[in-house]
């Protein structure tokens, strides 16, 4: 198989954790034969510095050629004092517009070695295993803002809008994913308050007729932020808008770990795109001590939704498991008795892991 990789580094961590993603695609395309072409692009504070601009023309249109795209992260505290629309995050909000991406997936799964990681005692923590579908396009991250200034007091304001087609296309796509997983779907909004939320109810209750095996039920986003650390494990696909799925995945992300271990998908109407769902961590930035996971579980739904290569993809999770289950732990997720790694560390493990599945896997097959 051939396929052209954008890689957008962007700042902070986002260089380390993206070499770490495209040394696992890297080591896949050698080992199963297939021909991954790689370039690499700024975005960000990176580019800002390098061209006065977080998306330069040339790092949009490589996106858009391209079979697929990986992003690091982006932001720091050297470009916080930038107003909101030239700041770097602003480069990503463009990048995710000038893509035509709608959807943002964010699966949040327990990794078994895990589980004595979480905060919530094991009763409570269950089996999670929850896919949380993030509306990417609209909402207040692309509503109308502004600032003024009245007698002498500052005003500023973001609106939150969603039209119907707006809401149906990502509804398609959650029930349509609830489908093929357990036939559960929770919408999450603040329907009792946002008159764009009540639309989002009206909107994804009507389109549950089209879906009679899928069991929808809705929630307020504040009771969600509660189940989720009451009883995670009650949630399958979780349905929501932009500013409601950033947060509420990040408070998921919490109950398995560690933010570091956390992968997503974007997908729209032209190529995909992969990033994990942590930013820059800029105090950890340099140091060798970011968690590469969510990274490395990016680059699987690459190869598992954008090139349709399971093997592989189960090649590298299986791998990442096995390590975590050797006791190896980057510094977010270090315990008593774990065995202290760097990223750089954790990558020349998994890599020694990964050859040993391969050739386990050569002389006894696939899933021994
Ligand atoms: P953050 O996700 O960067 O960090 C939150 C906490 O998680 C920090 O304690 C950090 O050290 C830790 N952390 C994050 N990723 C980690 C990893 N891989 N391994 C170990 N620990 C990790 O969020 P923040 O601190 O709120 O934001 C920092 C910068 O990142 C800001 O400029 C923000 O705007 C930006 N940001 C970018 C994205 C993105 O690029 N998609 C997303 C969120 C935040």
């Amino acid at each position: 198989m051939k396929k052209s990789i954008v890689l957008l580094p962007g700042d902070g961590i986002g260089p380390e954790v993206t070499a770490a993603a495209a040394n696992v695609l890297k080591e896949c395309a050698r080992e199963f034969h297939h021909q991954f072409d790689f370039q690499e692009h700024p975005v960000g504070g990176t580019a800002i510095d390098l061209t006065g601009t977080p998306l330069p023309n040339a790092t949009i249109d490589a996106c858009r050629k391209g079979d697929a795209v990986f992003l690091g992260a982006v932001g720091g505290p050297k470009w916080d004092s930038l107003p909101v629309g030239k700041r770097p995050e602003s480069g990503l909000l463009a990048l995710r517009q000038g893509m035509g991406l709608y959807v943002n997936v964010r699966p949040v799964k327990l990794l078994e070695p895990l589980r004595g990681m979480s905060p919530l005692k094991p009763e409570r923590l269950g089996d999670l295993d929850l896919e949380i579908i993030r509306e990417l396009a609209g909402g207040m991250y692309f509503g109308d803002r502004g600032h003024s200034t009245e007698a002498g007091k500052e005003r500023s304001w973001d609106t939150e809008s969603y039209s119907t087609p707006e809401i149906e296309r990502i509804a398609t796509f959650a029930f349509a994913r609830a489908e093929n997983r357990s036939h559960r779907l929770c919408s999450v909004d603040k329907a009792n308050v946002l008159a764009s939320s009540q639309l989002w109810r009206r909107t994804v209750t009507a389109m549950s007729a089209v879906y009679p095996n899928v069991k929808l039920e809705h929630m307020y986003v504040d009771n969600a932020a509660m189940q989720l650390t009451l009883k995670p494990s009650q949630f399958d696909v979780m349905l929501t808008t932009n500013m409601f799925g950033d947060i509420l995945s990040d408070a998921a992300a919490a109950l398995v770990g560690s933010i570091g271990l956390i992968p997503s998908a974007s997908f729209g109407s032209g190529a995909p795109l992969f990033e994990p769902i942590h930013g820059s961590a800029p105090t950890l930035a340099g140091r060798d001590s970011a968690n590469p996971i969510g990274s490395i579980l990016s680059a699987t739904m690459m190869l598992r939704d954008a090139f349709g290569l399971n093997l592989e993809a189960d090649w590298v999770e299986q791998s990442v498991v096995r390590v975590l289950a050797g006791g190896y732990r980057t510094p977010d997720l270090v315990a008593a008795g774990a065995k202290r790694v760097g990223t750089a560390g954790f990558m020349e493990i998994l890599h020694e892991e990964m050859q040993r599945t391969l050739e386990h896997a050569e002389r006894y097959g696939w899933g021994v």
